[in-house]
């Protein structure tokens, strides 16, 4: 395995880009997730990588050697789609051992890479079905195995949970996440599930509109998104904008926004006095009487609706602004009642200056 490196990549069709100036890296081992919405120019970055499209501009390198030259069959990459692409016609063995045929790699080294392949991925016992003869998950498998055997420098996994059902998902999603971290695959996972991203990625690079908005993390783009497109598209979020001053002590700061006035701690300064701030609806706490001290707020409680581990709700202020809640424990109070909450000193993160 090698590690990757995208140095300000851009591909432009016609006048339109669909990648500009894109520049991350996936360490030997790492694996790392593409994530934005439909059109962001996730599949567009794949196909660069992999060689099925050439950059307009920047490097892609793997294991230190620029690859842009390079056609797909020349690049040791191997591809995971979401539709499996297994040839209806061979079986399992044949489907697996494909690559290797096409490499001319000798007959007794497929059967024991093909024999090392069908254990790696628990398929032994289903090496002469057919792919029609098999599960969803069975032929993801099937797909990670054959990707897996030609032991490439990058794997690049395309949306390859998409065709199979919510429960399934989530086991196939544990083994791919398994055989990766076992045999430090350097991985590129394109999704625009972020649930699934936060789940598997050692680091993610969201995407919006074919640029790069924040690579981090997971913890770091969830509990410290960059913008107001990170705070929305990962997790729920309440944005607003508030007028930012430093206070007494070092780290901590005074915040009027729509809500109230809030003392704020915080390790990342505001860029600008006049910053947008968001904050998780997990992160308020329903309060029958605020204590001294307490940042709090009251709502009138427009909507609530129990999701079993915990009580989504929707508010407003006076001033009209809307606020979303997820509360652990259902507050005594109904709808059209007035409730009040508290919000915890490091439970505001600060985005971008208000412009
Ligand atoms: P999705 O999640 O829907 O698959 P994506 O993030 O993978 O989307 P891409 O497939 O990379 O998005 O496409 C990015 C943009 O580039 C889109 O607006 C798409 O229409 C455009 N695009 C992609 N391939 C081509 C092409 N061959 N010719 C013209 N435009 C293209």
């Amino acid at each position: 395995m090698s590690k990757l490196i995208l140095e300000q990549v851009t591909k432009a069709f016609g006048d339109f880009y669909a990648a500009r100036d894109i520049s991350f890296c996936a360490e030997e081992g790492e694996f790392v997730t593409l994530l934005g919405p439909s059109g962001c120019g996730k599949t567009t970055l794949l196909k660069m990588i992999g060689g099925f499209h050439q950059p307009d501009s920047g490097r892609i390198l793997i294991g230190e050697k620029a690859v842009n030259n390079q056609p797909p069959e020349k690049r040791n990459t191997a591809m995971c789609f979401q539709s499996y692409a297994l040839f209806p016609h061979l079986n399992v063995s044949h489907n697996i051992c494909f690559g290797l045929k096409q490499r001319r790699i000798a007959l007794s080294e497929q059967q024991s890479r093909l024999a090392e392949a069908l254990k790696q991925v628990g398929l032994e016992n289903h090496r002469l079905k057919m792919p029609a003869q098999l599960s969803g998950g069975q032929q993801q498998r099937v797909a990670l195995a054959r990707a897996m055997i030609t032991r490439p420098d990058v794997i690049l996994f395309d949306e390859p949970l998409s065709n199979l059902d919510a429960k399934l998902r989530e086991s196939v999603r544990f083994e791919i996440k398994e055989l990766q971290r076992q045999y430090q695959l350097t991985s590129i996972y394109v999704t625009h599930d972020q649930a699934e991203a936060l789940a598997m990625s050692d680091k993610i690079v969201v995407l919006n509109g074919g640029s790069v908005e924040q690579t981090g993390k997971p913890e770091e783009i969830y509990y410290r998104p960059a913008n107001r497109f990170v705070a929305d598209f990962i997790g729920a979020a309440n944005i607003d904008t508030a007028h930012i001053a430093p206070a007494e002590q070092p780290g901590f700061y005074r915040v009027r926004c729509g809500l109230g006035e809030f003392y704020v701690r915080s390790t990342t300064p505001p860029r600008a006095e006049h910053c947008y701030l968001c904050w998780r609806p997990e992160d308020v706490q329903f309060i029958s009487q605020p204590q001294k001290g307490d940042n709090h707020f009251t709502l009138t409680l427009d909507k609530m609706a129990f999701m079993g581990n915990l009580t989504e709700a929707w508010g407003h202020n006076d001033t009209g602004l809307s606020v979303r809640l997820q509360l652990l424990k259902k507050p005594p109070v109904a709808p059209g009642e007035r409730a009040c909450f508290r919000l915890p000193q490091d439970a505001i993160h600060f985005l971008e200056p208000v412009s």
